[in-house]
Formats: C-alpha cells, sequence, structure tokens
C-alpha cells in the first residue's frame, strides 16, 4: 500500500473580497455597489468608512449604496508596481454622484481611459495573495456603450 502519497489538497480560489466594508456583492447576482456611511448626527457621507466622522465626531453611520457610476477625475497608468500586481495597471480617481471622490484600479487597456470619461463598477483581480491567487475587489471599468 502506497501510504506516503498523500493528495495534496488543491486549494480554492481566494475569491474573498477584503474590505466587507467596502463593497457589497449581492448574493441574487445583482450587480455590486460600493458602500457609502452617512453620518448620522452631520449627514457627511464618506467612503470609505471613517469612524468617528471626521466632521462631528460622531460614531453613528448609516450605510448607503453608492452609485455605480461616475466620471474619471484623473488616472495614472503605472508600470513599476508592488509585489503581487501584475503591470501595467491603471489607477484613477473617480467622482460619484454623491458627491465622492473614490480611487480605484481601472479596468481596461493602458492609454484607452480620457479624464472626464464616464466610468461604472465592476469587480476584478486587483492583486495576488502570497500564494499567487487573485484578491478580487472593486475596480472601475467605461462604461459599455
Ligand atoms: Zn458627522
Amino acid at each position: 500500500m502506497a501510504e506516503g502519497k498523500k493528495k495534496k489538497k488543491e486549494k480554492e480560489p481566494d475569491i474573498t473580497f477584503f474590505h466587507p466594508d467596502l463593497l457589497e456583492v449581492p448574493e441574487d447576482g445583482s450587480p455590486p455597489y460600493l458602500k457609502g456611511y452617512k453620518c448620522k448626527k452631520c449627514g457627511k457621507l464618506d467612503f470609505p468608512k471613517l469612524s468617528p466622522c471626521p466632521t462631528c465626531w460622531g460614531e453613528e453611520f448609516e450605510m448607503i449604496p453608492l452609485s455605480r457610476k461616475g466620471i474619471l477625475y484623473s488616472f495614472a497608468d503605472i508600470y513599476i508596481g508592488q509585489p503581487g500586481m501584475d503591470t501595467p495597471y491603471i489607477v484613477g480617481y473617480i467622482d460619484l454622484p454623491e458627491e465622492i471622490r473614490i480611487f480605484a484600479q481601472l479596468d481596461g487597456e493602458v492609454e484607452s481611459f480620457k479624464c472626464d470619461e464616464e466610468v461604472e463598477l465592476t469587480t476584478g483581480p486587483i492583486r495576488m495573495n502570497q500564494d499567487g491567487l487573485p484578491i478580487i475587489s472593486y475596480k472601475f471599468k467605461k462604461v459599455s456603450a
């Protein structure tokens, strides 16, 4: 009997969305959305969540689903990245109608984005974990025409 041959368990892909406070992916298949947090005391909306509220030090918040589309304010193509990140990749600032500016990776080809164009939320791998498996989180992509 060959006992020494233990089958290595194949690892499940790591599809854990990191920062569950930031991103909601509904199980019913409806589109993902980012979570803004509105201070119950002064009404200031922040993303990501800042606690206590930087305006009034309030500590109670209401979760507000943020718009899935926004306007690309600025972006940069990154050719020398951090470990675990395939280059080139693109990062940018997206202005949402809620008057929140989101920093995120952009999903698409380098040199294909333009400032002031509309982008929408998507999800995808943003980097690899220590085992070389993709970590999925939010990104923004061009609005498909
Ligand atoms: Zn506040």
